[in-house]
């Protein structure tokens, strides 16, 4: 089972190796980009609900797309995702991204100039951690405002847009006692990333 994440920006040139710049600038690109991984894959955890976070081995495959075509070896292109691989790792996805828990598969470089930019995460799970069940049903859902786990039929989605740094960052799931009027006033106004959009 592959879990996609889609993040609507580039991995930051400031940490390719030739770049020459200050250390401050460095260290806010590399910021805002780990951000931006961290809530989509964040949202990514929510909504599969098939697999048991974090994944104990997996591959991961990355594909950048730039608007256009220039030449960028793919030994760079990891240097410069390196924010984003902390953030797959900080988000509770993957164990750690030591070769004992995450192995690089393939590193892709597209040239859309309408779908760029973007990066796309691919982690496919290799190995279970033993006695791990996977879930095959699922009769109840958690309620994200009270907490609660709730029969099916209880619980509702909302879905909003994520929005980071004034981008849109994909959407947010949220799930909600639909027989609760508290649960439901309450997902109009949350947020899984409160006073951080
Ligand atoms: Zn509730």
């Amino acid at each position: 089972m592959i879990v996609r994440i889609e993040v609507p920006f580039l991995p930051p040139v400031e940490y390719s190796p030739n770049w020459r710049g200050h250390w401050v600038e460095k260290h806010k690109a590399g910021e805002v980009y780990h951000d931006a991984v961290f809530y989509c894959c964040v949202d990514a955890r929510n909504r599969e609900y098939r697999i048991s976070f974090p994944l104990v081995k997996a591959k991961l495959n990355l594909t950048v797309v730039f608007a256009e075509p220039r030449l960028r070896d793919q030994d760079n292109l990891l240097t410069r995702f390196k924010p984003g691989l902390d953030a797959v790792v900080d988000s509770g996805l993957v164990l750690d991204d030591d070769v004992e828990h995450l192995e690089i598969g393939q590193v892709e470089v597209v040239v859309d100039p309408e779908r760029a930019p973007l990066t796309i995460i691919e982690l496919d799970e290799i190995k279970k951690l033993e006695g791990q069940k996977m879930v095959t049903a699922f009769d109840t859902w958690k309620c994200h405002i009270c907490g609660e786990e709730r029969p099916n039929g209880k619980i509702s989605v909302l879905t909003k847009p994520l929005i980071i740094n004034g981008q849109a960052c994909g959407e947010q799931n949220i799930r909600y006692c639909n027989d609760r009027p508290a649960c439901i006033e309450r997902a109009k106004e949350f947020s899984f990333f409160e006073g951080r959009e």
